[in-house]
């Protein structure tokens, strides 16, 4: 049952991972929770998992979180890890206290999400190593239960040691599936383990369910929830000989929503391990965090509008308290409505989820029009564009003046509430995930981690802000 309504009204805009997590906590503290939300960001295109700090750019890998967040921390620029930590800590007791906060947190999220039918395994103790949708190798600390058997450490913990004989990878290609590229995949696998024979690509033809039609990984996700065509799917995987091989690596299109299900009635089939690996983004891996996520927020007692754009906010006014901050939004029907509330979130993502964009030579937030700076130099337009800001190349290539590293999200104060010209515009706005300057998610193999770190110090904040009233 969600809790009795006693803290004011509280308006998230955004429903990626820093929005959805701000608005649970939101609601289990007792708030009343609008979440207004355009599609679902960065958030659906993720590769399955939550990284906290898995990757010090630019290249610099790191085995475990501990470790990456004090690398952090000891960095020239400020993290959004580090937002809301009283400043005199030292660089020790800020690592153990943002550990502590995602502990706590991310202990918490497990159950919840897994009751939805999405198992996250891992810990905050060491990073696991995943294969990405192209074959490159990526450090995640916590993944879904069907991507966690694929973890290349615990296959080969020693990549300099002689390749243990009994270990066989088969890569599975499906002929009808669009956007998965298993001899990427393979070349990945050779990098890390170098043993030829031992990384293979099995083709399963199964056209004769699918047509001659290329699917897309969606809609086969989708397909291989229903029963009749799962039924006629695994009849085809049983034929795969599946005799040496130690595991297999599926696309990651185990169903939506009988993922676990499913992944195990393979496993009984051909009496090997199964696991899955992430198809180009969008991601189905995404798109399952999402569902099950909106599950939580919905049981939680959070009222979700999908599908609206929110265009505009007014009624500013920083002398007040609680100030008066009205959202236009654009409902399905493209019909003009306004909302107001007590407090507000904006967790609209960056240039990837739409909370940046350009108006002509300018980079803006769009809703309350907060200005990033100029767009001048064609060098440094490129990095906006949504397929550079996914690219390594585009880190390695930006200079400590980039766009990307110094204007590509808003500023915030201490307590996450965003600023313009140095100055907070609203004393109950909140900013939160990707859309932060500090955020650096791919740069540092960070994104999910910042995002949930950010919601949650956000809600601290407000729970502060009642007690103070
Ligand atoms: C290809 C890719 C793979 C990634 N893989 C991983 C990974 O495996 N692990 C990891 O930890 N991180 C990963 N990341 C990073 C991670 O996805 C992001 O850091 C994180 O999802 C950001 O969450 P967010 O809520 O801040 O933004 P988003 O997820 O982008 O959410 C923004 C939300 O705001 C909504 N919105 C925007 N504008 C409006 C508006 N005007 N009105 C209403 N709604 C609006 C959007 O529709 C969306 O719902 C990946 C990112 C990418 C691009």
């Amino acid at each position: 049952m969600p809790n009795e309504r006693l803290n004011g009204k509280v308006i998230v805009i955004g429903g990626g991972m820093g929005g959805l997590i701000s608005a649970i906590k939101a609601a289990k503290n007792g708030f009343s929770v609008e979440l207004l939300t355009e599609g679902m960001g960065a958030t659906a295109m993720s590769l399955g998992g939550i990284n906290i700090a898995g990757k010090i750019a630019p290249d610099k890998k790191v085995e475990s979180p501990k470790q990456g967040l004090q690398k952090l921390v000891n960095r020239d620029r400020k993290h959004t890890y580090e937002f809301g930590l009283k400043p005199e800590l030292t660089p020790e007791e800020k690592t153990e206290k943002i550990l502590q906060i995602l502990s706590e947190e991310i202990t918490w999220l497990i159950p919840l999400l897994s009751r939805e039918g999405y198992s996250l395994k891992g810990s905050l103790e060491r990073n696991m190593i995943l294969l990405n949708a192209l074959g490159g190798l990526r450090t995640v600390c916590f993944a879904p239960q069907s991507f966690a058997a694929g973890n290349l450490l615990d296959i080969q913990p020693n990549t300099k040691a002689p390749m243990d004989d009994r270990l066989r990878i088969g890569i599975i290609k499906i002929k009808s599936l669009q956007d998965f590229y298993p001899q990427f995949i393979r070349e990945g696998l050779l990098n890390y383990f170098q043993f030829e024979k031992q990384v293979q690509i099995i083709e399963m033809d199964e056209q004769m369910i699918t047509g001659e039609r290329i699917i897309p990984p969606s809609e086969y996700a989708l397909l291989l929830d229903t029963e009749d065509f799962r039924e006629l799917f695994l009849d085809h995987v049983s034929l795969i000989d599946s005799r040496g091989f130690s595991h297999l690596g599926f696309p990651a299109i185990l169903g939506l929503k009988h993922t676990e299900e499913i992944q195990q009635e393979i496993e009984q089939l051909l009496n090997v391990k199964i696991f899955e690996i992430p198809t180009a983004p969008p991601t189905i891996i995404g798109q399952r965090l999402i569902m099950a996520l909106e599950q939580v927020a919905l049981k939680a007692g959070v009222n979700i509008h999908f599908g609206v754009k929110v265009v505009s906010a007014k009624n500013l006014d920083i002398d007040y308290k609680p100030q008066i901050i009205s959202i236009d939004y654009l409902s399905i029907v493209e019909e003009k409505k306004t909302i107001t509330g007590d407090y507000f979130i904006l967790a609209t993502g960056n240039a990837i989820g739409g909370g940046i964009t350009t108006e002509k030579e300018e980079v803006i937030e769009p809703i309350f029009r907060l200005g990033l700076g100029k767009v001048t130099n064609p060098v440094e337009k490129k990095y906006i564009d949504s397929t550079e800001t996914i690219s390594d190349s585009c880190w390695e290539n930006s200079s400590n003046n980039s766009f990307i590293r110094n204007s590509r999200g808003i500023e915030i104060d201490h307590q996450f509430k965003p600023k313009q010209n140095s100055r907070i515009i609203a004393t109950n706005l909140f900013a939160c995930g990707a859309l932060l300057n500090s955020h650096y998610g791919i740069e540092d193999h960070c994104g999910m981690g910042a995002a949930i770190f950010s919601a949650i110090q956000i809600i601290n904040h407000l729970k502060e802000d009642m007690k103070g009233d």
